[in-house]
């Protein structure tokens, strides 16, 4: 199957209506990265660092998880590679932290949660990508933003250590980006200030949507029973896409749903120029872009929402089978 899109692999993924996006690739292993070439991606659009944690039975060394991550940017060859930080804590624990028990650990002390609280681990992964840049551009995210202070702070944290660095005499990052995912409902309505402050927001559409719905994206009787082209979810993405835009903020999605090439297109109509996938959807989701008009899929879908439809996908099916 990728041979069928292997000749699209250089080209953009440009619609009838010259709109382009960008498709990036998700990755947190050291195999991703060869997909970096064959897939045709922009960059790395996130890189999840929690492996590199949870497959050790010790706290990672700060030199060898530098090491790693310079690899990791090498690979790039100049693209953009967007670190995330630690996501871990409550299901994800490491094994040498203490387990807490949680009644609901999706809503409990996970992610910069925890990363602000027991600041250890993280100033010390914050060290090493710092020191993996080399002097090089760095692009880091906080997971599981929900609310502003979060962000200043953790952004607060990461600036102490480029202090820390510069004290030191070590090389500091050319540009240095610093972003927040938006993953919680909450971070939608943040103050515009949290809009100006991130340098860009990602969407985790995979918490987002277990938080939206109040479904739990682990359990097999409630995961799909929200469909991700519901109207009031794509209502959300293009709020997320419209306060982004106030403020001149870069917006992209990196869940899964970036890389289900229908979705991907709804999301590009609804004004997302940056999706991050896995590397496979790449092709596909390029294929498809470059066969339609946003502008049209922008207008097929909101007609459908006034017209009371609770999901915008027989709408968009009909008119990609009407438009061949
Ligand atoms: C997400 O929530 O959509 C996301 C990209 O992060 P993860 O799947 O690692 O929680
Ligand atoms: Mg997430």
């Amino acid at each position: 199957a990728q041979e069928r899109y292997a000749g699209l692999r250089d080209q953009p993924a440009e619609a009838l209506c010259g709109t382009r996006v960008s498709l990036l690739m998700n990755a947190g292993l050291m195999a991703d990265l060869p997909s970096l070439e064959g897939s045709g991606a922009e960059g790395v659009g996130l890189f999840r660092t929690e492996l590199q944690f949870l497959t050790r039975n010790k706290v990672p060394r700060r030199g060898d998880l530098a090491a790693l991550y310079q690899r990791v940017i090498r690979a790039a060859k100049g693209r953009p590679v967007t670190f995330r930080t630690l996501d871990i804590g409550s299901d994800k624990v490491l094994p040498y932290m203490k387990r807490e028990d949680e009644p609901n650990p999706a809503l409990g002390w996970r992610a910069i949660r925890l990363g602000l609280d027991k600041p250890g681990i993280m100033r010390m992964q914050l060290q090493a990508l710092i020191r993996a840049a080399d002097g090089g551009p760095l692009n880091v995210m906080f997971p599981f933003i929900a609310q502003f202070d979060e962000f200043r702070e953790a952004r607060g944290r990461l600036l102490e250590e480029i202090e820390r660095e510069r004290k030191l005499g070590h090389p500091l990052p050319s540009k240095l980006q610093i972003g927040a995912m938006l993953e919680t409902p909450s971070l939608a309505f943040a103050p515009r200030q949290f809009f100006e402050l991130a340098d860009f927001i990602s969407i985790g559409g995979n918490d987002l949507k277990q938080f939206f719905f109040a479904a739990d994206r682990e359990n097999e009787r409630v995961r799909r029973r929200y469909d991700t082209l519901n109207v009031s979810f794509l209502a959300l993405i293009e709020h997320v896409v419209e306060r982004c835009a106030e403020t001149g903020t870069p917006v992209s999605f990196c869940g899964e749903d970036a890389g289900r090439p229908i979705e991907a297109m709804c999301f590009a109509a609804m004004g997302l120029r940056s999706l991050s996938m896995r590397p496979a959807s790449i092709g596909p989701v390029k294929h498809l872009i470059r066969r339609v008009d946003l502008k049209e899929a922008r207008r097929v879908i909101h007609e459908a929402r006034d017209s009371g439809a609770q999901s915008v996908r027989p709408a968009i099916m009909d008119w990609m089978g009407r438009t061949g």
